[in-house]
């Protein structure tokens, strides 16, 4: 038996789907402060040495990879291309949600393994961070963090770093771009390297406000706009708007990430000849399937598939093909910097795929929270598994349907015939190799959410009903 699913096991699921709300965490500015993140255990890993190049680390949260000029989309993103290096056109994201996301980009480790639960603190994962390993090395380490979702108090991400911050405005969900990229860049000037930067933009995310609502959509004379009180008629399939307003709200996403693009700037002109850049997104957002405006609950591409630019000495500029997973950015960069780390990665160096030499990953796997607790009339954790031609969804039911992605890329016309329990299967023993890294006793409740309730519920990580981890909420996604 699973470790994760001893220690992580859903809590008793609820008689009806209206539950009584349980009592909300205190507001944000009386909340307590968190427990201290538990470092790594030193004997889990070697750092292997010390010092090498500085390291950037920049994560769109939200954003999906077809809306983007380079990988066929309209949105332009000059900045971000400055960089130089390669964009990789086939990355993808494990786990539509943003803490869980980001803890399998940053420790290497699938969200089974790292068991980080939504918006309840801190990982079971015992096996050290990217930033924990730059730390070992002596690197000056920090973080400039945009939106709510990573609290500390709320995701336990802070390992490794000399500096977190997430001081949002009281009682706003996000900080806009040009604030985090100004405060990084204040930080950046007083370095002396070697240096680890992790930058988190949280524009994108509902709600799509951005400065110029019309760069995209200069005729549009309907009254949908993108905030969440306009949205929420038609969030997660409750409605559907019509086709012209459909158009309009997508437009507003794509220049948010536009602006979140320019915001950028002076961040990127301080990236030195011999740094490693990566920038890449914790996941995308659906805007089809009957599933609108939302991401934590569906695997489509368009929530699974993220854009990943990596450029760093000796990597050529250009697209490269070849599948690479968030899981596999830590021992990328672990290569890229020299750096000799044993820390133990479910993922694998890329390098050869930055090079265009091959060796992209065979398959990638995608869940859905498998921490919600079974709720009449709701869909279940679900399961994807992508590889160079086919992208199969399971169902908790254990249906399950095959796209063929050459011909059908928007994954619409599935062969639902055949039951994906081969792949399941596959993903159950590579989540049990490394249960061993977790440390029992930090399940369900004993994580301390700090982000208030009302804040998760606007950005739909709980369901109104009221449960605190919440269900799905959407019927099954058409097919
Ligand atoms: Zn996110």
């Amino acid at each position: 038996m699973l470790i994760w699913l001893l220690a992580c096991s859903p809590e008793a699921p609820a008689p009806t789907p209206t539950v009584t709300r349980p009592p909300g965490p205190p507001p944000l500015a009386a909340a307590k402060p968190p427990e201290p993140p538990e470092p790594a255990d030193p004997k889990t890993f070697n750092a292997g040495g010390t010092g090498g190049p500085n390291i950037l680390l920049i994560t769109l949260d939200t954003v999906s990879a077809d809306h983007l000029a380079g990988w066929g989309g309209r949105v332009a993103t000059p900045v971000i291309d400055g960089l130089g290096g390669v964009r990789v056109k086939r990355a993808f994201s494990h786990f539509p949600q943003t803490a869980q996301s980001h803890w399998a980009l940053f420790s290497g480790v699938l969200p089974e393994v790292h068991g980080n639960i939504p918006g309840n603190g801190q990982s079971v994962y015992s096996g050290p961070s990217l930033a924990e390993i730059a730390k070992a090395r002596g690197y000056s380490t920090a973080a400039f963090i945009s939106g709510v979702t990573l609290l500390d108090g709320s995701c336990g991400l802070s390992r490794g770093f000399d500096v977190y911050d997430d001081e949002l405005r009281t009682g706003s969900t996000e900080r806009p771009a040009a604030d985090t990229v100004g405060l990084a860049t204040t930080w950046l000037a007083k370095q002396e390297g070697p240096w680890f930067l992790w930058v988190h933009l949280f524009d994108a995310h509902l709600p799509y406000t951005p400065k110029d609502p019309r760069r995209y959509d200069p005729d549009y004379t309907g009254s949908l706009d993108g905030s969440e009180a306009s949205l929420e008629p038609y969030r997660e399939g409750k409605g559907t708007p019509a086709p012209r307003d459909l158009e309009h709200v997508v437009a507003l996403y794509d220049a948010e990430i536009a602006e979140m693009d320019a915001a950028l700037a002076p961040l990127v002109a301080k990236v030195a000849g011999t740094d490693i850049a990566v920038v890449t997104a914790d996941h995308g957002e659906s805007f089809a399937h009957n599933y609108l405006f939302n991401h934590r609950s569906v695997l489509w591409d368009d929530v699974l598939h993220v854009p990943l630019w990596v450029r760093a000495p000796g990597v050529p500029s250009g697209d490269v093909d070849g599948i690479v997973n968030l899981i596999d950015v830590a021992p990328t960069v672990v290569e890229l910097a020299g750096w000799g780390s044993t820390a133990p990665f479910q993922g694998a160096s890329r390098v050869g795929v930055l090079r265009g030499e091959g060796g992209g990953a065979p398959v990638s796997w995608g869940r859905t929270d498998p921490w919600i607790p079974a709720m009449p009339g709701t869909p279940g954790p679900r399961f994807s598994q992508t590889t160079a031609d086919t992208k199969v969804i399971r169902e908790a039911d254990g249906t399950a349907c095959t796209y063929a992605l050459a011909t059908d890329p928007q994954e619409l016309h599935g062969d639902c015939a055949r039951p994906a329990d081969a792949e399941w299967k596959a993903h159950q023993e590579a989540v049990e190799a490394l249960a061993p890294m977790q440390r029992a006793g930090r399940g369900p409740g004993q994580g301390n959410p700090m982000v208030p309730g009302e804040m998760l519920e606007r950005l739909g990580y709980i369901d109104p009903s009221g449960h605190p981890l919440g269900p799905p909420g959407a019927p099954p996604p058409a097919r």
